[in-house]
């Protein structure tokens, strides 16, 4: 009873209504989505996932075929869900709006994994430079990464510096590319800047917001394993699995 009326409280300052229908209930003010909301954005748990990317396997397979059959620079990805159409749907909110509901829910069981990777002794995370459509039609807007708020827990829980070795060479977006066109497009979207040559840390973790074919975050990880990285893990809100 207390805590639903501090809860209130806080709402009273900052409205947590459902970021999907716009409902209020206990739910919602915990996570800023509501009950009806969250139930139908789960996923089925897979029974087994590729040791490098994570992905879901219908066979107890160390690495999935795809990993197994390119040149991975990722040493393991985390993804705090498999991507289903409403959670799409949540993060485009997100990239749109900056709606801070939605990044709460979106990064419901980032804990968890980010104490998971609290023994790996990673040096220093990277958010992936990306360009918000927003910020191209209104450059007076401050820069807003979807990732951000990974980067918030991150910093609260691991303790690591934020650091910015990347620098985006090209504007165009990844999304509405095709599977090849992605792994082309990857290959010249980032450049090392120049403090940063033969300089990065051992250990980086890359935080983005979603894990589509990974071409980006592979790339990304060439550059930084290219310039001194020993490892690079990825962590990202959503996977996609189909
Ligand atoms: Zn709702
Ligand atoms: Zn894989």
């Amino acid at each position: 009873m207390r805590s639903i009326f501090i809860l209130r409280l806080l709402n009273f300052f900052l409205p947590l209504l459902c970021g999907i229908c716009g409902r209020e209930d206990f739910f919602s003010l915990k996570t800023g989505i509501c009950k009806r909301c969250a139930s139908a954005a789960r996923t089925s748990k897979p029974l087994y996932r590729c040791n490098v990317c994570s992905s879901p396997l219908v066979v107890p397979l160390a690495v999935c075929g795809f990993c197994d059959s390119r040149n991975v620079f990722f040493t393991k990805v985390f993804c705090l869900r498999d991507r289903n159409d409403l959670l799409g749907d949540l993060l485009n909110k997100l990239k749109s709006n900056n709606e801070y509901p939605v990044s709460i829910f979106l990064s419901l069981g980032i804990r968890r994994t980010l104490r998971e990777l609290r023994t790996l002794g990673l040096d220093a995370c990277v958010l992936l430079p990306s360009y918000s459509k927003n910020k191209i039609f209104h450059p007076d807007l401050r820069p807003f990464s979807p990732s951000s708020r990974l980067y918030e827990e991150t910093k609260r829980i691991l303790k690591i510096p934020l650091i910015d070795p990347l620098i985006k060479t090209s504007q165009e977006r990844q999304a509405g590319k095709s599977f090849s066109e992605r792994f082309f497009h990857a290959y010249s979207a980032w450049k090392i800047k120049p403090n940063w040559e033969d300089r990065c840390p051992s250990k980086i973790l890359l935080l983005d917001d979603v894990f589509t074919t990974g071409a980006s975050v592979n790339e990304a990880s060439r550059i930084l394993k290219k310039n001194g990285a020993k490892s690079v893990y990825i962590l990202t809100y959503l996977r996609v699995s189909d």
